[in-house]
């Protein structure tokens, strides 16, 4: 297996401050809390959980627009935190991000064009698109854009054209475009088609997915819903509080789920065939999120979960754990409720 990017027991903590006079830390919170992950070369890993689940921030450590608190990260064999500076600038150029709505936070008076380009003003083209364009110069930058927005399904007059021009699809083309522009290596968007209305919302996963056979990239992609990664991940990641509570082949996540948070987040997902929908017992969660400043001792999840056992759960961690070929899941019961051996429970709210 070709490993691209591997992540060992990261970690990233926010304090919380307090105080005006003196200022102190008075806790943190946990949002990302010891997580480990290998994404092979050109495949795409899928990280699905709640809001406040730790995933964004996760993504974002990734690139180190958030600073890990510890653990490691390497990319393609350079240990991504221990570059200085100017290494992690020129660095950059290989991880790029995607994001919800990227051209929302950007200056609505940024042409097309100017928005595309900026990044080749920071970094300038690659040397293989430097000899192809005939140099580094804007003329060069502006061919390499327009190339781009042809790649992701938009004509060259778009160049010219402002943001607010665009429907929510044809901004997330562009906000695509815009983190392909450096030919990237790994990219990691975050909730890419949440922003957008269902009908295109298949649209840019297939573009995405086209885009990765065309330029051979590395994907983490970041969703709340599982039924949006299903298709695109090679593998899935359930993360819960912080931790990944379940990873396994995307395929075998959905025809056998084992963790009973997994179990949950499927029961969410809404089944066309109502006859189905009868036969499937629904998970329902108890409670909200816990805070990621303070996660329940023992199992993360115990205190919603409808498997939950006295007083193993409460007590003790579980290990996140293979229980068969490339399947992992954290939970103590994995195996009973596997087998029926164990059935849900009333979880009181
Ligand atoms: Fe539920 Fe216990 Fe498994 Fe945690 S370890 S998921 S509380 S059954
Ligand atoms: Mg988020």
């Amino acid at each position: 297996e070709d490993v691209l990017l591997e992540v060992e027991d990261l970690r990233v903590h926010f304090p919380i401050r307090r105080g005006i006079v003196f200022d102190r830390t008075i806790g943190h919170v946990r949002a990302v809390d010891g997580v480990s992950l290998r994404i092979a070369r050109g495949t795409t890993y899928g990280l699905v959980g709640e809001s406040g689940c730790g995933k964004s921030t996760l993504g974002r450590a990734l690139l180190r627009l958030n600073e890990p608190t510890s653990g490691r990260i390497v990319l393609d064999g350079t240990d991504v935190r221990a570059l200085g500076r100017e290494p992690l600038r020129r660095f950059r150029r290989r991880m790029q991000m995607v994001f919800q709505d990227p051209l929302s936070s950007l200056d609505p008076r940024q042409s097309v064009q100017s928005l595309l380009t900026e990044p080749l003003r920071v970094h300038g083209l690659d040397e293989a698109d430097r000899g192809r364009l005939g140099g580094n110069g804007e003329r060069a930058h502006v061919e390499r854009a327009a190339e781009l927005l042809e790649v992701v399904g938009l004509p060259r007059s778009a160049l010219a054209r402002y943001p607010h021009e665009f429907s929510g699809g044809q901004r997330q083309r562009i906000g695509i475009a815009r983190a392909m522009v450096l030919n990237p290596e790994l990219v990691v968007a975050d909730e890419p088609v949440s922003a957008l209305d269902v009908s295109v919302q298949a649209q840019v996963i297939n573009l995405l997915e086209e885009l990765q056979e065309l330029l051979g990239l590395t994907y983490l992609v970041i969703a709340h819903d599982l039924a949006v990664v299903r298709h695109i991940s090679d593998t899935i990641g359930v993360m819960y509080l912080g931790v990944i509570v379940e990873e396994a082949p995307s395929d075998a996540l959905y025809e056998q789920p084992l963790h009973p948070y997994t179990l949950a987040l499927m029961s969410a997902i809404p089944v066309p065939d109502p006859a189905v929908e009868d036969a499937r017992e629904r998970i329902l969660l108890a409670g909200d999120l816990p805070s990621p400043a303070n996660p329940p001792a023992g199992c993360r999840f115990h205190t919603r979960c409808p498997f939950a056992q006295e007083r193993l759960c409460a007590d003790t961690v579980p290990e996140l754990r293979e229980v068969a070929p490339g399947r992992r899941v954290a939970c103590h019961w994995a195996e009973e409720i596997r087998d029926g051996r164990i059935t849900a429970h009333r979880v009181d709210p």
